[in-house]
């Protein structure tokens, strides 16, 4: 059993108003009173609708603040609802979702809302353990939603609340390891004042996005500083404490564009990563203009080599790859054999702008469009 070291009682002449208050209604009731005066005006905080909640909360996932907003504004025009999110094709979903990055949360989303259109009939679950059982929606989704929208003493632990416990609480090991994270949700569970769930999950979230922040926080402009382990320690940056991770795989990947009249030669990825996505060809560790045009022949493909474009880098979670840019020409139409095989298609200029394409292709996009527009 994990023992967390409160410090309610500290003395304390930093503010004694503060203190004073703090000692009588918890640490929970100054924090939210804190959020309701600091608190950010962001769109998806002006509603309670678990449809609009859940969008926001899984676009906010690895994703940074002002890189949402007008993502969720854009999504929720073109998906107003559950059921126009469910009726809609996968690819407009995706293209909906180009740029964000990490796709499978789009189709898990995707995914969720047919089970929530069809089967449920169009209710949303409106419980923490009703909405873990969704596709794409964790511990900490579940808990965002159930406790925004329907106002659950459940808590939302991402990885910013953690880092404000561990702080808080002085908790001084790895904070991803199940026991730890336990300890904190049967804490934090035990703190959500009554009916006042929602504000508890945000107003910690906000503390650690914008005051308890991983490096320099902001303490002097916390609200629980008084109580704060780390910060009487004076250890705050060196929490939380993780496991190293693994570093990123490089991988060198030939981008190759290939071109025939004024189409361009467009594969859905059928691989895990960027699964269903459009991308030009990709030849992973042959990246010279030989090796790619030997790798395409033995693929059906004649082609001809016309430039190198230059490089482009793109990070992925757990592999980085380095990427050169080919440009080809296609010596005949491929038949349509080849494109159902390889679930291609040959795409003008106005196609491949609509067409879901990756980040990590953003380079080769714009190289192509210059191509196949100044043609
Ligand atoms: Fe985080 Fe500092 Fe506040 Fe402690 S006092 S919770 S370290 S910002």
């Amino acid at each position: 059993m994990i023992q967390f070291q409160y410090r309610l009682s500290v003395p304390c002449t930093l503010n004694e108003e503060m203190n004073a208050n703090m000692r009588q209604n918890g640490w929970a009731s100054v924090l939210i009173r804190w959020y309701n005066q600091a608190k950010r005006d962001l769109p998806w905080r002006r509603t309670r609708d678990p449809y609009a909640v859940w969008i926001s909360e899984i676009m906010l996932q690895q994703t940074r603040v002002e890189a949402v907003i007008a993502y969720y504004r854009r999504f929720l025009h073109a998906f107003p609802t559950v059921r126009a999110l469910a009726d809609a094709p996968e690819q407009a979903v995706l293209k909906a979702w180009e740029g964000l990055g990490y796709y499978s949360r789009a189709r898990n989303l995707h995914q969720a809302a047919k089970i929530v259109s069809g089967s449920l009939s169009g209710l949303f679950p409106a419980s923490y353990a009703e909405l873990r059982k969704l596709p794409g929606i964790g511990d900490y989704t579940a808990g965002a939603i159930a406790s925004i929208a329907f106002g659950e003493a459940v808590p939302a632990i991402d990885g910013n609340v953690k880092r404000v416990a561990s702080r808080l609480f002085g908790i001084r090991e790895n904070v991803n390891r199940p026991a730890v994270i336990r300890e904190i949700r049967d804490t934090l569970t035990g703190a959500i004042p009554e009916g006042k769930a929602s504000e508890f999950n945000q107003a910690l979230m906000e503390l650690g996005a914008t005051v308890c922040i991983p490096r320099a926080p902001r303490c002097e402009a916390c609200p629980l500083r008084l109580l704060c382990d780390a910060y009487a320690a004076g250890d705050a940056e060196a929490l939380p404490m993780t496991e190293p991770k693994k570093p990123p795989r490089t991988v060198d990947v030939a981008v190759c564009l290939m071109t025939f009249q004024h189409t361009i030669l467009l594969f859905k990825r059928k691989e895990r990563l960027l699964h269903n996505l459009y991308v030009f060809g990709l030849s992973e560790e042959l990246t010279d203009p030989q090796s790619a045009l030997d790798y395409w022949a033995e693929r059906g493909l004649s082609l001809r080599f016309l430039a190198d474009l230059g490089g482009a880098r793109h990070v992925f979670t757990h592999r980085i790859w380095e990427m050169r840019i080919l440009h080809f020409e296609l010596l005949k139409d491929p038949d349509s054999a080849f494109l159902r095989e390889h679930d291609a298609l040959l795409a003008d200029s106005a196609q491949l702008k609509a067409l879901p394409l990756p980040t990590a292709m953003k380079a080769a996009k714009q190289a192509a469009l210059t191509i196949l527009e100044s043609d």
